[in-house]
């Protein structure tokens, strides 16, 4: 666990340009997910993800990051996260999950969201429902004077009261002139440990949620992670600040 003097503080001048980007983020995945159809390929989002972040003059901030070959990750049912846009068809009753991250003056904001495609089963309506609630759980940790495991406790609580698992393999961060900053923020732990958050952070919280086992493997692509037991996987993420009006959730529509 990463001591506190090693997360960035942001400046107010970075938190506005922070909350512009999340906005602009907010709008492009919000249209991306309303565009998913049956009989799309995960190629064909990955285009439309391109056009929409193109055309607000924004930069994709995956498309290239460590030769990650989409603009957006695109998870559909057992995959988790870090999914290649390619030759999968979306078919009715699937999930899939849009990562989307961008770059704005500089300065890097990521969201995330699960999406059903036609009509999904009720159990992975809750999937899909407990995941995102856990993440609104997981940022009403995130406070001044609060541990950063404080976050992740939240998290792991309810996602288990609920039957499901969280992810260990993959973690949340902090964020900001990188797309990855300290501190890694876990979606499990005891509450109250590591370091004590302050006014100035932004974090990226990502609750990946396990319908089975929280075991994932990454397939041979080297990129796309997938649950070891097959069973579906969701995955919500917002860029929040902890500032002096309170904790700011940036990628939020209207945020
Ligand atoms: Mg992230």
């Amino acid at each position: 666990m990463k001591t506190a003097s090693s997360i960035s503080i942001k400046t107010p001048q970075e938190i506005a340009i922070l909350h512009e980007g999340g906005q602009i983020l907010a709008a492009i995945t919000e249209e991306l997910a309303r565009s998913l159809k049956e009989g799309m390929t995960t190629r064909e989002i990955d285009r439309q993800a391109e056009k929409l972040i193109r055309d607000q003059a924004v930069l994709p901030a995956f498309q290239g990051y460590r030769g990650f070959p989409g603009c957006v990750c695109t998870s559909v049912n057992e995959e988790v996260v870090h999914g290649i846009p390619g030759d999968r068809r979306l078919k009715d009753g699937d999930i899939v999950s849009l990562d989307v991250g961008i770059i704005y003056k500089n300065y890097y904001v990521d969201t995330a969201v699960t999406v059903g495609i036609g009509k999904i089963g009720s159990l992975l309506k809750k999937l899909l429902e407990v995941t995102e609630r856990s993440l609104y759980l997981g940022i009403a940790q995130a406070r001044p004077g609060n541990h950063l495991s404080d976050i992740s406790h939240a998290v792991q609580v309810f996602v288990e009261a609920n039957g499901f698992s969280v992810v260990r393999d993959f973690v949340g961060h902090g964020i900001g002139r990188n797309l990855h900053e300290d501190p890694e923020i876990p979606n499990f732990g005891p509450a109250h440990e590591g370091p004590i958050l302050k006014e100035g952070m932004v974090l990226a919280i990502e609750p990946m949620v396990n319908m089975g086992g929280w075991q994932t493997k990454v397939l041979a692509d080297g990129w796309t992670v997938v649950t070891q037991d097959g069973k579906a996987s969701a995955h919500f993420e917002h860029t929040i600040a902890l500032t002096a009006e309170g904790t700011k959730i940036f990628t939020q529509t209207h945020g």
